[in-house]
Parts: C-alpha cells; structure tokens; sequence
C-alpha cells in the first residue's frame, strides 16, 4: 500500500476514534460510538498491515492469530462482574508492549539518524519505557486490588513521600546517564536500572492507594496506557498511534479529574497514595437492624408514590438488572414515579451501573446521576438500595476518620423509608461500617439481589 493510501487511512481512523469518543459520552450513542471504535481500529490494523513498513508476514499472522485467539476467549468468558481486572490487565499488556518496543528499538542498531535527531529518539525510547513499566506494573497490582487477591488495604510504608522523590531523582539521573552512555553505543545498564525502579514505583503507588480511592487509579492507569502508547508511536514514528494513544492519554486523564470531582479527593493527594487514611479508627457501627421480608417490602412498594432506586456492585454481582427492570415496569404501570440515582463511582468501573441498567433497557430519561437527585429526598417514600454499600454511607459525611471521609454520597436517610438488599452485614469495598444499615428508617433485606428481586415482583404481581 502506497504511503499516502497508509496516511489517508490513517486520518479516517482517527475520526472515526474522536467519533467513538464522543459517542461513548452518552449512553444513547455508546453502541454506535463502539462501532466506530471498531471501524476505525480495523481500518488502522489492516493500514498497518499492508504498509511497507511490515517485512515478515508470517511472524505478523502468527501474532494476530496468537493475540487475536486470547482477545478473543478471554471476551467470551469474562463475566460482567470480571470486566474492571480485565480492563486493568489489558491496560497492563499495553504498557508491556511499550517496554518491549523501547528496548526492541534501543537494541536496532540499523537507524541511521544521528545528532539531535538521535538525542531525541532516545529520549523517547527512555520515556517509552519508564511510562511502560509503571503502567505495566501499576496495572497489575490494580488488577489484584480489583479482583481482591491483594487486600484493598493501603500499603504505607514510613518516608513514602520521601522513597517516591528519590525513585524519581534516579530515574532523571539515570536518564542523564543513558543519554552519555548511548553516544558511544552503550546506555544499557541505566536502561535496565530505571526499567526496575519504575516497576517498582507502578507496585508502590497502587499499593499505597487505599480502596476508596481505587476508582481513581483505574482511570488515571487507562491514561498512562495512553501515553505509553503514544510514547510506543513516537519510537515507531506512527503518527496514528501517537494520536491514538493521545487520545486515551487524555480521555483517561479527564476522566480521573471527574472521578477526584465527584469523590471529592485531589488528584495529587490520590497518587501520592494513602489519600483518606488519617491515623484515627473510622467509628465502629453500633445498633440493632431492621428485617424486613419479601411481602413487606411489596407492600411498602405498592403504598408508595415516589420510588428511588440505588444499585451498586451487588447489582452487578447477581446479575439482577433485568429482574430491576421488571420491577421498575410493574411499578410505573401503577402509576409510581421510579427513578434511579447513580452514584459516580458505583460498581467496579467508572459507568458500571449505566452499562447494566442500558443492557437491561431500563429507560435512559428515569436514570440520575447523584447530583441531580441528592436536594429531592424529602419526596421520595421508599428508596432501594440493590447491592450498594460504601456510595450510601453516611459516615462518609460525618467520620472524619473514615476511609471515605468527604466523599459525596447517595443521602437515601433523608427520604421515607430506605430497604437496603444484600446478602450479610458485610462490608464494601472501602472495607468500613455503614451506620445506615441500623438508621430507625431503614429495613434491611437479607439474601442474593436477584432472587430477592424476584420473589419481591412475585409477591407484587400478587
Ligand atoms: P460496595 O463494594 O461498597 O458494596 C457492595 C455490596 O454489595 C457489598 O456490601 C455486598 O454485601 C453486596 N453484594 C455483593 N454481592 C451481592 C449479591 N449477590 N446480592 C446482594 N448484595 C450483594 O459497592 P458500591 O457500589 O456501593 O461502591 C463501590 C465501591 O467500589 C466504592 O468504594 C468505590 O470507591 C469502589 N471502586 C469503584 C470503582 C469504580 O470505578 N466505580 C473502581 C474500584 C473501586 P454482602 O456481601 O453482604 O452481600
């Protein structure tokens, strides 16, 4: 394929990625900005592969199937609830890719470039790297974190503060140093020093992150996967990979500001680590609970006229969006109001719960986001809080020494009655207490979301 057939594709696929982008900001469109997304990577695989930049097309198809052959069954099998690890993995592969192509490039001794042009080249394959391996290694600590095999605990080590300053004075050093040494040919040994301290920066700085603030990092980690991608481009001197990684570069980036907004957190005080963690003990929840059974809570349903509903992660883990659905339709048809308050960081994954209820087709013009909705509690009846525990916390209002403290939360006390589902009195992922559960007003409703739901529509379909 001709260079300028490459470049006109190209520019066709980045389009097509700024129309996914915008597509994707609005539940809506987010079926056709995904389309795009795939158009647009399709015709940017397909460019690549028919340019005159690729020698070897056996080892190329042998990779795609590879690659293609693992993408592809790990989509199959990854359940909904899985989907935030596996975002975090890939994430994890994009920064790898970064350090491989960084030292592929370093170790290619058939450029011909030389001087300034040379000095900068380097550079990129030294920034390419470090951006990679933090990426590479933060990812993977994020993806433990998220599928709970590493404690969502933060890790602080005394003078953390202190061994981040001196990781980065060593990486500029370092950096200095393979920028001496790569004018004779060598440059290696920094090269491999700086790739271990930046590892070991990624697993500190997730490490430190306390599980409140887990919602941050994964969107700020799919930025450095944006720029460890735009820094591979720059190593390849792929234009559309410079800007495509740019794009996520800066997407994650804007997304992360809107996750420290809505968590009310700085985003410098999130990857400093330790965010949240005061010294004091977060209140030790007191008092008796509420039960309340299935018939109930039909009753208290088919009495009221102003229902909201609250679903978090337990929503996603009994896969009960399409029961909630069910119950939302029997609701309206006997004339309630139903709505849904969403919470920014429900779930596991920024979006989490609009992905869910869009999947069940719950009405986009009934689903709140949180500030919308947090000043109209006076005239709700009855709320239902599926499966969330940390977003309707209140002692994130009023524990200066929890974990959440500040955190903005759905303020479901203030309405009527509140029925929290869930299995235990166990808690959620910031690992704290939730005085709501034994409030005067609120019932809680013991077992599995879905079934739960199910009998509860059963005993309102009478
Ligand atoms: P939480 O993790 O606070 O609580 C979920 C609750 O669901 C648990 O207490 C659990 O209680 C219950 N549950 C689990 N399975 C079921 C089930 N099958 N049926 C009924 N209930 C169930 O979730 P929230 O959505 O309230 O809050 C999200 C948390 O995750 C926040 O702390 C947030 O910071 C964090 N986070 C969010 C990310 C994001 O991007 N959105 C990313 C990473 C972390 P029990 O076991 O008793 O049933």
């Amino acid at each position: 394929m001709s260079h300028n057939l490459v470049m006109m594709s190209y520019t066709v696929a980045t389009i097509l990625f700024i129309l996914s982008l915008s597509g994707l900001s609005h539940q809506e469109n987010a079926r056709r900005g995904n389309y795009y997304g795939m158009l647009g990577m399709a015709i940017a695989i397909v460019a690549t592969v028919l340019s005159d930049t690729v020698n070897s097309y056996t080892i190329l198809i042998l990779a795609l199937l590879i690659g293609g052959a693992i993408g592809t069954k790990a989509a199959l099998k990854v359940e909904m609830t899985q989907m935030p690890e596996l975002v975090a993995i890939m994430h994890s592969l994009v920064g790898m890719a970064a350090v491989l192509v960084g030292y592929a490039n370093f170790m290619d001794h058939s450029s011909t470039i030389t001087g300034v042009e040379k000095s900068i080249h380097e550079i990129e394959i030294y920034l390419g790297i470090l951006i990679g391996a933090v990426t590479f290694s933060g990812s993977v600590i994020a993806f433990g974190k998220l599928s709970e095999k590493i404690s969502g605990k933060p890790m602080l080590l005394p003078g953390r503060h202190w061994l981040n300053l001196g990781l980065l004075v060593a990486s500029i050093f370092l950096g200095w140093l393979f920028l001496q040494q790569a004018e004779t040919g060598g440059g290696i040994l920094p090269l491999l020093l700086m790739t271990a301290i930046a590892l070991a920066f990624g697993v500190h700085m997730v490490m430190a992150i306390g599980g409140a603030d887990m919602p941050v990092v994964v969107s700020m980690l799919n930025s450095y996967s944006g720029w460890a991608a735009a820094a591979t481009g720059f190593m390849l001197s792929n234009d559309l990979l410079i800007v495509t990684g740019a794009l996520v570069g800066s997407s994650g980036a804007i997304l992360s500001y809107i996750m420290c907004r809505a968590m009310n957190r700085h985003f410098l005080s999130v990857i400093a680590g330790g965010f949240g963690t005061t010294g004091g003990e977060a209140a030790v929840v007191e008092g008796e609970v509420t039960p309340i059974d299935v018939e109930e809570t039909a009753r208290l349903l088919l009495d009221a006229r102003n229902i909201m509903i609250i679903p978090g992660y337990g929503m996603a883990v009994a896969q009960a969006q399409h029961t909630v659905n069910e119950i939302t339709k029997f609701l309206k048809d006997k004339g309630k109001t139903v709505c849904f308050g969403i919470h920014p960081v429900a779930g596991r994954m920024p979006g989490h719960m609009n992905v869910l209820l869009a999947e069940a087709k719950v009405p986009y013009d009934i689903v709140f986001e949180m500030d919308e909705i947090n000043e109209d509690w006076g005239n709700v009846d009855v709320t239902i809080v599926i499966g969330a525990n940390d977003i309707v916390n209140p002692s994130a209002l009023n524990d200066p020494n929890s974990p959440i403290a500040g955190m903005p939360v759905l303020e479901c006390w203030k309405g009527d009655t509140s029925i929290v589902m869930k299995r235990s009195m166990a808690s959620g992922y910031a690992g704290v207490g939730n005085p709501l559960f034994v409030l005067e007003n609120t019932r809680m409703l013991f077992g599995d979301a879905n079934t739960t739901l199910q009998a509860v529509l059963k005993a309102l379909r009478g």
